[in-house]
């Protein structure tokens, strides 16, 4: 195995993501390449680290400090449509018999 091929298995191997023949592999990689080796122990040391830290509680008033971050935020703009657009939209919704009728289409 090549240090390249070793170092990219390190996260799925302290994941326990890889087979029984990769496992061994890297073992024995890592236990002739001193490089790879140093390197392992770095992120298996990070890895208990970050670990040990845990998972940081939400504050208590965080939903209501979201709330409020919410409600002081200016509305979007609407976006109203332009008259030529309403105009379109009204002539799509009124039946071409009503329109003649009216008298919209009439020449
Ligand atoms: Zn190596």
């Amino acid at each position: 195995m090549k240090c390249a091929e070793a170092k990219s298995m390190f996260s799925p191997y302290l994941d326990g993501a890889v087979t029984g023949n990769q496992m061994h592999s890297l073992g024995l990689h890592l236990d002739h390449c001193s490089d790879c080796h140093r390197e392992y122990a770095l992120l298996r040391q990070t890895q208990e680290l970050l670990a040990s830290v845990g998972r940081r509680k939400a504050p208590t008033d965080l939903a209501l400090r979201l709330r409020l971050a919410i409600s002081r935020k200016p509305p979007r703009p609407s976006v109203r449509p332009s008259r030529d657009c309403w105009f379109v939209w009204i002539m799509r919704c009124v039946p071409s018999w009503s329109q003649r009728r009216l008298g919209w289409l009439s020449p």
